[in-house]
């Protein structure tokens, strides 16, 4: 089991430590080898995705980050900004798709925006294929036309495409509840009327998962209406953008959220969804369980370690049972922590 650590920019070296720290308290023999992404990577050699990096990222199963990006490198010419890092790597790597779960903790239902019966408990994945779509698609751009600006997109799926990313999903949803719901367009786009076919047609290898399809402004209603009606989620670039945010937002708590990329062979990139935090970097106080939780999906989705998985999920819901918060996901009458001991508390809870 290589993995390729990656702490990156602002918190990422603090959130990254104690996930380390709750890996190597497994008992799990793993190679961890550390290198520079984003800023860091600049500052030492001037390109945010440098070689030595590349090469590393390369030979693991597995790459674990935290984040990348502040204010020190917002000035610099694009090509050298540390997000460039990122999108180098998920291109070099082929990442296409993207695993983002949506947990709220019963404990966490008052950080949400909606009310608490709607969503404590909620446990959803959304899987977004990352690489194609209308975000992608050729020809695209502004032009004059008649004497006026027009502009214009093309969307577009090639059938092993949505099969590639629809194969994802099932695996995934085996793994959780066995409901996967396919979300399309199809009422109004032929590119997703060939998205609910395959995905229809993939059904039968998958014979113990129940696939439903719901059209995309629905599938947004559903999700404030009802989420807890959803285990996973599977759709297209735009669609899944969207989708994705609007469900993480769900919860309230983005220093909770990890997400996942993978390629054809599983091989992943696994991150907090937020980002470097620069407001409260340094100091302490940023909520590790995100990165932590991004481990846990990195064992169950690239090392198929279900046990290994759970063995950390468990910790992070002891954890906050016992009522220890970081500041951002803190209310009055918890035990505020900062960053390492809330890493310490997990391992406790282990
Ligand atoms: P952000 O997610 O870094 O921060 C938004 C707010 O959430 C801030 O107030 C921050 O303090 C808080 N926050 C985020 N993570 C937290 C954590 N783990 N614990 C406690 N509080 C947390 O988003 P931003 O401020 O828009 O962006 C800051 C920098 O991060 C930018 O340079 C941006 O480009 C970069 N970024 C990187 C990624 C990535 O690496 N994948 C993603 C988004 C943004």
């Amino acid at each position: 089991m290589k993995i390729c650590v990656l702490p990156g920019d602002g918190i990422g070296p603090e959130i990254m430590a104690e996930a380390v720290r709750v890996l190597q308290a497994l008992d799990l023999k793993f190679e961890l080898e550390e290198a520079l992404l984003g800023g860091a990577a600049v500052d030492a050699s001037g390109d945010p995705y440098p070689e030595a990096t590349r090469k590393l990222a390369r030979a693991a199963d597995a790459v674990l980050l935290g984040a990348v990006g502040g204010p020190k490198w917002d000035s610099l010419p694009r090509e050298q900004r540390p997000e460039r890092g990122l999108l180098g790597i998920r291109k070099d790597l082929g990442l296409f798709a993207n695993l983002r779960p949506a947990i709220l903790y019963p404990e966490l239902a008052n950080a949400s925006t909606l009310k608490p019966e709607i969503v404590a408990g909620l446990d959803i994945l959304i899987v977004r294929e990352l690489t194609g779509d209308i975000y992608f698609g050729q020809p695209r751009g502004i032009e004059n036309r008649n004497g006026e600006r027009y502009g214009f997109n093309t969307m577009h799926y090639t059938e092993s495409e949505i099969r590639r990313i629809g194969r994802v999903a099932f695996e995934a949803a085996r793994k959780r509840n066995k409901r996967l719901c396919s979300v399309d367009k199809m009422n109004v786009l032929e590119t997703t009327q060939l998205w609910r076919d395959v995905m229809t047609e993939l059904a039968p290898e998958y014979p113990d998962v129940e696939l439903s399809h719901m059209l995309v402004d629905n599938a947004a209603m559903q999700l404030v209406r009802a989420p807890k009606q959803f285990d996973v989620m599977v759709t297209g670039n735009m669609f899944g953008d969207i989708l994705s945010d609007e469900a993480s937002m769900l919860t309230g708590s983005i220093g909770m959220l990890p997400s996942a990329s993978l390629d054809a062979n599983n091989k992943g990139l696994y991150e907090p969804s937020h980002g470097s935090a620069p407001d409260i970097a340094g100091k302490g106080v940023a909520n590790p369980l995100a990165t932590i939780l991004s481990a846990a999906m990195m064992l169950r989705y690239t090392f198929n370690r279900e046990d290994a998985a759970s063995r950390i999920e468990d910790a992070v819901k002891k954890v906050l049972a016992q009522g220890y918060r970081t500041g951002d996901i803190f209310e009055p009458g918890a035990t505020k922590v900062g960053t390492k001991q809330m890493g310490d508390a997990v391992l406790a809870a282990l």
